[in-house]
């Protein structure tokens, strides 16, 4: 497929690729870039391509929807046909680590497919004829994202537990896994910690895109909130966590990136 044409202020940087799965994981995202710069709408393999600028950085944003195959394909249009010189996920996820709580923040510094298993021909986890299992996320991207993250929770973290309930927000460092299964039983749990003990969140698109983005050479960086901890109590959790809380957190911590990027 060729690039898609872009206009004279377009071309001058590439632009960030911004994804998310589900509507209320972009926040206020495409209000903010409609009102700065307006947004140029591009449809390709059923999915939204919005082009503009969030505070001056060339972004485009779309969702990617539910699962690994959707995540690859989605970041593979983003780095193709868009030509993005980096890639950034905002999401939320099942907390696995013991200390990871709902309304605490992880981002990812390596990633891996919690459900890939081609044993006894290659290790347990180990994506085939790759060699590796575990995909580092970009670390001044992730750096910069975590910084977001840490303003956001010392300046609204208060705020959030009283709104919302929740401990007073922290942010976490370190591996995040993602499969084709929401987790939701305590047992599930249980077996990822087993066999993945620096496990910290479970969700079900951040290796798709690190393992795309690692073959491609783009840098990435994933941010998930919790919005469950993977157990029983998970469908309920996420569900209210995600009309209620997701979209202030994705606001908060990516309205904070652009401004330390601007
Ligand atoms: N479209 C449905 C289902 C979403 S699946 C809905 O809106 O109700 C859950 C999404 O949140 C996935 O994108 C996944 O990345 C993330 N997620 C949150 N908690 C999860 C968990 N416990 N297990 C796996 N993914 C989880």
């Amino acid at each position: 497929m060729s690039t898609v044409q872009l206009s004279n202020n377009e071309v001058a940087r590439r632009p960030l690729g911004v994804l998310a799965a589900l509507p209320q994981e972009l926040g206020d995202l495409l209000a903010a870039m409609r009102a700065e710069s307006g947004v140029r709408t591009v449809t390709l393999g059923q999915r939204d391509y919005h082009v503009g600028t969030v505070q001056g950085t060339p972004c485009v944003v779309t969702l990617a929807r539910v699962g690994k195959v959707a995540a690859a394909a989605t970041v593979s249009a983003l780095i193709h046909v868009f030509d993005v010189e980096a890639v950034v996920f905002a999401g939320v996820a099942g907390g696995v680590g013991r200390d990871v709580h709902i309304g605490d923040i992880v981002v990812a510094d390596m990633l891996l497919q919690h459900d890939l298993d081609a044993s006894p021909l290659f290790p347990r986890f180990e994506v085939p004829l790759l060699g590796m299992a575990r995909f580092g996320a970009d670390e001044t991207l992730s750096a910069q994202l975590a910084a977001a993250c840490e303003s956001f929770v010392a300046q609204e973290g208060g705020a959030l537990s009283t709104r919302f309930s929740t401990q007073m927000p922290r942010v976490h460092r370190g591996l995040i896994v993602s499969g084709d299964q929401f987790v939701a039983s305590a047992a599930a749990v249980q077996a990822l910690r087993d066999a993945l003990p620096d496990a910290l969140a479970v969700e079900m698109e951040g290796a798709a895109i690190a393992q795309v983005c690692f073959e491609y050479g783009v840098p990435c960086a994933i941010v998930r909130t919790i919005s469950d901890t993977a157990d029983a109590h998970a469908p309920a959790s996420f569900a209210t966590f995600l009309v209620e809380i997701a979209g202030a957190y994705s606001t908060g911590v990516l309205t904070r990136f652009f401004q330390m990027r601007g």
